[in-house]
């Protein structure tokens, strides 16, 4: 705003009793309508003018401010009214040191009604002095208000991740003089799926209670802040040692799994907490920060629902996973993967039924990368999308050209059937190769059916409408529940390879494997023994009934070229797999 233009200059003012009785009128008419208040003094602080809007920004009596009236009995006027704060002697030594100086004096009053005038007083030729008392209250009010915007998040109006920053910044200087202080960062465990399954309103409400019990779990000088999503971080401070901070997590999770209802859904979560102290892990905001956020990765590694403190191996495995995903990332583009097929055979006729594909990774540098090894990272970065589309093309394409009786086996990690694509993708690419589906299995493992299960049912029941097979891989390693068998119609249970590693080791294996058989067979399905290395094996197989094996014994898994020369050389000798 354009002050100077409402004003009144003081030379316009001190020509006042030299004007016309006109114009004098028509100057008190603008300078009373004016919406700032404006007074002038002179060199001995006394009033010469007040216009009215003056008097009603303080609730001041025209009786008490008049002209020739003492600065000090007008402040004294209201200090009375209450809209004075402070000693007004001392008020008015500042004001005339100020316009000694010859500049303009500016100040702002806060009064106790939550009032706020901006006040600037500038000095005049003569020695006095003009003062304009202008209401910033709404601009004050909208200025905080972006300021607190802008330094909280909107959904909780916890502190956001810039007032965060800035709070550790101000703590660890006193961490400096002695202290001790951690950072914790919490990510709640499968929050996606409660936005998926129930909405984002409700999502949104959740996240709202579990700051709010954040809150609660914490004291005074503490800092819960919501850095975006699901994901939230503490200050912990005035520590006396870091076992504080393990005593707080614990609290934490125990508030934060106690259910939550929200329009009428009962939700359970639960979180994971990673624990950087300071000065024992870093004495740096931004390498704290960091440090809790690889001690959260552990945490969330370890099985979610726990929290870990930051230990410094942990940079070291993570720079290493860093440079394995980039690497990852550059052989997908690069096309350096490679299929290899491994027979799974049928233990009654000793024929080939199927091949299962399976990745290879040959790194010029790391040789060959095993697939436990880089299918997690793969999984967690997403790229186990595109990776594992790849693999299903090619296996299709390749098995397209098979014998007519023999299947392609094609692991699928959650991650693809959590992708809402992953029909489309498998149509199409059956489609494109064309592969007919009844050639196709798919291995899926227990994992897969913990998460989303109705979503992840459905896909499923959908791929077995095209045709497609599907296998219960691993079984044996997860939680192995009957529900699971129940919940889907498996086409075949694949043994893990560690019971029939353990076949010869007394009776209990045997046991296990002869249960999964006879449970398979009860439920029309077929059951696949794998890691099959000796004869012994599998012998005890054979007599427990299982119909399929897949090992080393037979054969470890191929490269393309080598099985297609291999059904050449059968086909040469007119005998065929069958
Ligand atoms: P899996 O699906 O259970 O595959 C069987 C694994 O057991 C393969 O290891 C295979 O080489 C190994 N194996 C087979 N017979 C024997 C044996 O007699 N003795 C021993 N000790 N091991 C045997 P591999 O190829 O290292 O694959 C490991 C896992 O990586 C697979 O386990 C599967 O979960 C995953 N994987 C491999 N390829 C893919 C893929 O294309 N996509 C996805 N999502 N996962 C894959
Ligand atoms: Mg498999
Ligand atoms: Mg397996």
């Amino acid at each position: 705003m354009d002050r100077s233009r409402q004003q009144v200059t003081p030379a316009e003012i001190l020509a006042f009793p030299h004007m016309t009785r006109q114009n004098a009128q028509l100057l008190e008419t603008v300078l009373n309508n004016m919406a700032q208040g404006v007074l002038m003094f002179d060199s001995e602080t006394r009033l010469i003018f007040c216009n009215r809007r003056y008097l009603e920004m303080y609730g001041m009596s025209a009786e008490v401010v008049k002209p020739g009236c003492l600065l000090r009995d007008l402040l004294a006027h209201r200090l009375e009214r209450g809209t004075f704060v402070g000693d007004p002697d001392d008020y008015i030594a500042r004001l005339r040191e100020g316009m000694a100086s010859g500049k303009p004096y500016s100040l702002t009053v806060s009064l106790d009604d939550g009032r706020a005038f901006s006040v600037v007083s500038k000095p005049l030729d003569g020695g006095g002095w003009i003062a304009t008392h202008e209401d910033v209250t709404e601009r004050q009010r909208s200025e905080e208000r972006i300021a607190h915007m802008a330094r909280h998040d909107a959904l909780t109006d916890l502190p956001n991740r810039v007032m965060l920053r800035e709070r550790l910044e101000h703590e660890l200087k006193r961490v400096k003089r002695g202290e001790c202080l951690a950072v914790l960062c919490l990510d709640l465990d499968q929050f996606k799926s409660v936005n998926d399954a129930l909405g984002h309103p409700i999502g949104d409400e959740l996240l709202k209670l579990v700051g709010e019990r954040l809150r609660a779990c914490t004291r005074e000088p503490d800092t819960v802040a919501r850095l975006g999503g699901d994901e939230f971080a503490i200050i912990m401070t005035q520590m006396q040692q870091p076992t504080d901070a393990a005593v707080l997590a614990r609290r934490i999770r125990e508030s934060i799994a106690k259910p939550y209802q929200i329009d009428g859904h009962q939700i359970v979560t639960d979180i994971s907490i990673g624990i950087s102290v300071a000065p024992m892990d870093a004495l740096d905001a931004e390498e704290l920060m960091r440090n809790a956020d690889m001690a959260l990765y552990g945490a969330k590694g370890d099985g979610r629902g726990t929290f870990r403190f930051f230990e410094p191996e942990m940079n070291t495995r993570m720079k290493a996973r860093r440079e394995l995903e980039m690497d990852l990332r550059n052989a997908l583009a690069g096309r350096k993967f490679e299929l290899y097929y491994q027979p799974l055979v049928d233990l009654r006729t000793n024929a080939i039924t199927a091949f299962e594909a399976l990745l290879r990774w040959n790194h010029p540098t790391r040789g060959v990368v095993s697939p436990a090894d880089f299918i997690p990272i793969a999984e967690e970065t997403g790229l186990i999308v595109p990776l594992g589309e790849w693999v299903l093309r090619t296996a299709c394409a390749e098995a397209v050209n098979w014998p007519e009786h023999i299947k392609v086996a094609v692991n699928l990690s959650p991650a693809q059937l959590n992708n809402r694509n992953l029909l489309s993708t498998v149509t199409g690419i059956l489609a494109e190769t064309g592969m007919p589906a009844r050639k196709l299995q798919l291995e899926i493992t227990e994992t897969v059916l913990l998460q989303n299960t109705f979503a992840t049912l459905a896909t499923l029941h959908e791929l077995r409408k095209l045709g497609v097979q599907i296998a219960l891989d691993d079984f044996g390693t997860g939680y192995s529940s009957l529900s699971y068998l129940r919940s889907f119609p498996f086409d075949k249970i694949k043994i893990d390879r560690s019971f029939i590693q353990d076949l010869s080791n007394g009776s209990e294996p045997a046991a296990i494997v002869n249960a999964v058989a006879n449970l398979a067979k009860c439920l029309n399905m077929a059951s696949t023994a794998e890691g099959v290395e000796t004869e012994q094996q599998r012998d005890m197989l054979q007599a427990i009934g299982c119909t399929e094996m897949q090992g080393y014994l037979f054969s470890r898994a191929r490269p393309a070229q080598e099985l297609r020369q291999f059904f050449e050389d059968e086909a040469e000798q007119g005998i065929g797999a069958a």
